[in-house]
This record gives C-alpha cells, sequence and structure tokens, in this order.
C-alpha cells in the first residue's frame, strides 16, 4: 500500500479519518493543518527520544518532530503549502486585506498583557491569608484601577491604536466588565477560594453581602476552576481578552466589518497556537470559548449589582467607573484618551 493512497480513507500520518488529499497526502485537517503551519512558520522541531516515535490519532500531538518527519514520508510536499499561499493571495477572502500578521500575533498581545499586567509583588499562599478583606469601597477603587490598565493595555494592540477614538471608546465599553472580571480570574488562580484584587486587598467564598457572595462563588466555579483545569497559560489568556474586545457587535461601532476581521485573526492564530501543544489538544479551543459565555452572564450579574447598590446604599461611583461600566455619557472616557 502506498502511504499516500487515498482509497482507505485514514490519514495517511496519523491513521484518523482522512478528509482528502492535502499538500500531496491523504490526509486529516489535523495533519494537514499541522503540516501548513510547520511549514509556514519554518518550525524547527526537536524530537526527544529516538526520532522513531508512534504517531496515531491519539498520540499526534507528543512529537512534532516525528509527526512532521512522517508527513513528508506520506508524500507532502513543502510547495504545495507555499503555491496555496499564492493563490489565496490572489483570490482574497474576505479577510485578507487584515492578513498583517504580527499586528495580531500571539506575541504581540502577550507582550501587550504583560507590560500592563499588575505589578504586584509575588506573593505566596500564606501571606494572602492575612490580606484585609475587601469591602465595597475597596471594589470600586480596585475596579477603576483595572479600568485604567485595561485602557493602557489596548493601546499596546496596534490595530487598536490606530482606530477612531469614538471607536475605541465604544470596544472598551462594550466589555470592560469581563475584562475586569477575567483578569480578576486569572489573578486569582493560583490561590485557595481567595479572589486577589488589584489594591491587594481580598474576598473570599462569604466575606461579603448575600448577593455578591453569589458572585465570588461563580467567579471561582465557572472562571477560576475552569482556567486551572486546562491550565490556561498567559498567551492564551491574552488572546482571550483580544477576543473580548473585538467585538464587531459593539454598540455604536462604525467599522464593525474591520472588527469582525480582526476578531477572526485573533481566533485563527490563538486556533493555531493551540493546535501546535506539545499534548494533545482537541477541544481546548473550545473550553476557552465557552468560558466567555460564563463570564458575560457573571458581567451582567455584577452591574446588576452596582446599580442596585448605587439606588438602595446611595453608592456614590467613580465618573469613570460610572461611564465605562454602567454605559454613562462618555465624555471622561474621551478626556483619558486625549490625555
Ligand atoms: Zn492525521
Ligand atoms: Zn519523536
Amino acid at each position: 500500500m502506498s502511504a499516500s493512497s487515498p482509497n482507505n480513507g485514514l490519514c495517511a500520518i496519523c491513521s484518523d479519518k482522512a478528509t482528502g488529499k492535502h499538500y500531496g497526502a491523504s490526509s486529516c485537517d489535523g495533519c494537514k493543518g499541522f503540516f501548513r503551519r510547520s511549514v509556514r512558520k519554518n518550525h524547527v522541531y526537536q524530537c526527544r527520544f529516538v526520532r522513531s516515535c508512534h504517531v496515531d490519532k491519539d498520540k499526534r500531538n507528543q512529537c512534532r518532530y516525528c509527526r512532521l518527519k512522517k508527513c513528508f514520508r506520506a508524500g507532502m510536499k513543502k510547495e504545495a503549502v507555499q503555491n496555496e499561499r499564492d493563490r489565496i493571495s490572489v483570490r482574497r477572502t474576505p479577510y485578507d486585506d487584515q492578513q498583517r500578521n504580527s499586528a495580531l500575533s500571539v506575541a504581540t498581545l502577550y507582550n501587550a498583557d504583560a507590560a500592563t499586567k499588575s505589578m504586584l509583588t509575588q506573593i505566596t499562599t500564606s501571606d494572602i491569608t492575612r490580606k484585609a478583606l475587601a469591602n465595597v469601597g475597596d471594589i470600586c477603587e480596585s475596579m477603576k484601577q483595572q479600568v485604567m490598565k485595561m485602557i493602557d493595555w489596548a493601546k499596546l494592540i496596534p490595530p487598536f491604536n490606530e482606530m477612531d477614538t469614538d471607536d475605541k471608546v465604544s470596544l472598551l465599553r462594550s466589555h470592560a466588565c469581563e475584562h475586569l472580571l477575567l483578569s480578576l480570574a486569572r489573578r486569582s488562580c493560583m490561590y485557595n477560594e481567595t479572589l486577589l484584587l488589584s489594591n491587594d486587598t481580598v474576598i473570599t467564598r462569604t466575606s461579603l453581602d448575600n448577593e455578591q457572595n453569589k458572585i465570588t462563588c461563580r467567579i471561582m466555579d465557572e472562571l477560576i476552576q475552569p482556567m486551572r483545569d486546562i491550565q490556561m497559560d498567559e498567551s492564551e489568556f491574552a488572546c482571550l481578552l483580544a477576543i473580548i474586545l473585538f467585538d464587531p457587535s459593539s454598540r455604536n461601532l462604525t467599522i464593525s466589518h474591520r472588527i469582525r476581521s480582526l476578531r477572526w485573526q485573533v481566533q485563527v492564530n490563538l486556533e493555531d497556537y493551540i493546535n501546535d501543544r506539545q499534548y494533545d489538544s482537541r477541544g481546548r479551543f473550545g473550553e476557552m470559548l465557552l468560558l466567555l459565555q460564563n463570564l458575560q452572564t457573571i458581567a451582567f450579574q455584577v452591574i446588576e449589582q452596582i446599580n442596585a447598590y448605587r439606588l438602595y446604599a446611595g453608592l456614590k461611583l467613580d465618573t469613570l467607573l460610572l461611564e465605562m461600566i454602567l454605559q454613562g455619557s462618555h465624555f471622561f472616557i474621551i478626556c483619558v484618551f486625549s490625555s
């Protein structure tokens, strides 16, 4: 049997179900994508063993060196990938004009996040138990700090920075609360049953009022736990923040088509990043996107809670928070941008 024979219907590399002949060999979409990324990015892999690892459907992500070798053995050709790229650039998909890859690469997003990440000194788990419990004032203060950081962060993303102020404001306001919550969850990932705010105060499952405790528990159970389960890394986290930011349905947006293609680009880069992981990554991308749904409903609950506090407990909210989180006027945010 020739390795690239398409008639057995199996991938010549990993024996998964083949979806056709790709780059010269009958293969599955996983191996097709792996080969394409490897060639396009000129990856050089190492084998940790003796260059004869077994490549099958379950183990195909374990050794990239041996998988790529098997792709070549099965008949895949580098040139076919390069030709495909030339053809696409002539045909132009709706997204092609946005294919300035590096502007939204995983590395760019990672750097933007790392540069503005809370510069809290590394705290050991024993220290966290001695931190002050946050009251409502601390929560508002910490949210304000995070909003300022979020603005600084977004400015480090080149395509965002090139937009008109109105579009920037529209994007940031649409999901500011989600951005804050996801950052809080990430910051708290290493602590047990404790949320660490950016102003160095903490929240436990029962340290606040009833309704707020429900929110705390949701953050722990529906955000932090799944993030821990998949061991989300910093690059993946940075991409998720960008996917949240580039929402084409944000209110008052004048460039929604462009935002859609920016988001698409981040998604594709994240997908590639995940697929290039050393170990099996199937399902991982989906898990991450599912987090966004929890995030959205929790954010909604937080906003309701803040509104209730303003109405019934006379909570005075900082202008910036009012405009960013509760969608008041946006005079103040414009001032922040032009300063
Ligand atoms: Zn395969
Ligand atoms: Zn190997």
